[in-house]
């Protein structure tokens, strides 16, 4: 059989790194078609030394021009497009079968839109580009024909307890669906006390006890907007209403999520945290192939607790809800929000505690309005970044 031609957006992060792990083990299944990277040129030359993809993008101009005399010197005869909208350009590129989405936030929705209006098996990282677009990217799908298949280790896990015999297509509504249970491990900072919770650094917020992520989800881990994000994603992709969604603190982070069904069966799936699981889940399917995780030792692991999350140390499962109530506009407003928080807090211009202050501003004063075209996704993450920079300079005085 022809192997499948793979896209990997984003390949120079971490999930791009676990993707092109799994990619390498199935050599005759696989063919690494396109690589892509912002800024980080010496890793994006090594991937394409290494899988000798059709195409390489890189979108920052800047570093393009070194990128691609390097590699010619190398002798490596991969194409280099430069800029945003190469992205897009092989996203839906006609020989391009499948898609890994993992560019992180805002800046992966045109091109994750793109795969999905061609077409393709998309493989979804990038949640803030569902959560931003949410029916609109939902609709993409149905309209592109394109099977789109959760990488977010939550919902890879719900998508898993929910195929069986009739086995769904993530975004098909389950009426034998009682509730999903997404869990959390609760972050680095699960048992820091609210008055310790002020001084925390970029460092501490980013060095989570379970799973090695790029900084931006890192963040978010600790100040469970991951899972908040989680939540709208999970409502789009398997049409449910917030209020049969779910979280639950799991400390262990073995078990990925469940599902409970109206006869009062629970399923979970189980594993160590690795997301090549969820990756090599996504690239298989509806197979299952080798991904290189360990077999989970439940005798070493011996004990799964589940607790409630905390809500007044952790106000951004609050906001989220709140975002996926509303629709329209709010989850895109929400996401726009929190990015530019966790940028400035990362660059220390803000306080660990600020960040949900700054994204409840920002969503209080935005009238939500319906998210029917891009041009509404996109105005207002625009008009909720302008917000959030001005809260940004009020808290400035706190953070100096
Ligand atoms: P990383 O920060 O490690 O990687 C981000 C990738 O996106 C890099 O390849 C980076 O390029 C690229 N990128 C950054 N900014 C831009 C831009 N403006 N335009 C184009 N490309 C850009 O993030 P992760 O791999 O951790 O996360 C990726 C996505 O997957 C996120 O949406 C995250 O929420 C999601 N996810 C991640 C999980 C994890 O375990 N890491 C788990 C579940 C979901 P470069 O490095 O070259 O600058
Ligand atoms: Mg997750």
């Amino acid at each position: 059989a022809a192997r499948m031609k793979v896209a990997v957006l984003g390949s120079t992060g971490s999930i791009g790194l676990s993707t092109l792990d799994v990619l390498a083990r199935h050599p005759d299944r696989f063919e690494v078609f396109a690589l892509t990277a912002h800024s980080n040129i010496a890793r994006l030359r090594e991937q394409c030394l290494a899988h000798r993809p059709q195409f390489a993008v890189v979108v920052d101009a800047a570093a393009a021009a070194k990128f691609t005399s390097e590699l010619q010197a190398s002798g490596c005869t991969t194409r280099v497009l430069v800029g945003e909208a190469a992205l897009s350009e092989v996203a839906a590129h006609e020989q391009v079968d499948a898609v890994m989405a993992a560019i992180v936030g805002a800046a992966g929705l045109r091109s994750s839109l793109a795969a999905a209006r061609a077409g393709k098996r998309i493989m979804l990282a990038n949640k803030e580009a569902l959560v931003m677009s949410g029916p609109l990217f939902m609709q993409a799908v149905r309209d592109g024909g394109a099977t789109l298949l959760p990488v977010d280790s939550e919902h890879n896990a719900v998508f898993q307890c929910m195929s069986g015999p009739g086995a769904t297509q993530a975004g098909v509504t389950r009426s034998d669906v009682r509730r999903v249970l997404l869990t959390a491990s609760g972050g680095p900072f699960l048992r820091t006390p609210a008055s310790a919770l002020v001084a925390v650094t970029p460092e501490q917020a980013c060095k989570h006890p379970r799973w090695v992520m790029g900084r931006k989800i890192s963040v978010d881990s600790a100040t469970l907007m991951n899972k908040g994000l989680e939540l709208i994603e999970a409502c789009l992709l398997f049409a449910l209403p917030p209020a049969q969604v779910e979280v639950v603190v799991h400390p262990q982070s073995i078990v990925h999520s469940l599902v409970e069904y109206i006869d009062g069966s629970m399923l979970a799936q189980l594993g160590n945290p690795d997301m090549r699981t969820p990756i090599a889940h996504a690239l298989g399917w509806p197979e299952r192939i080798a991904s290189g995780v360990e077999s989970l030792d439940i005798l070493r692991a011996a004990r799964l607790d589940f607790e409630a999350p905390d809500a007044t140390r952790f106000p951004c499962l609050r906001l989220a809800r709140s975002a996926a109530e509303a629709g329209g506009t709010a989850p895109a407003v929400l996401n726009a929000a929190n990015e530019v928080a966790v940028e400035a807090f990362l660059q220390r211009r803000l306080s660990f505690l600020e960040i949900p202050e700054v994204i409840e501003r920002v969503l209080a004063r935005h009238p939500t309005l319906p998210a029917s075209s891009l041009d509404d996704v996109l105005s207002a993450d625009d008009w909720a970044r302008r917000e959030a920079q001005a809260a940004l300079t009020a808290a400035a005085g706190v953070c100096a």
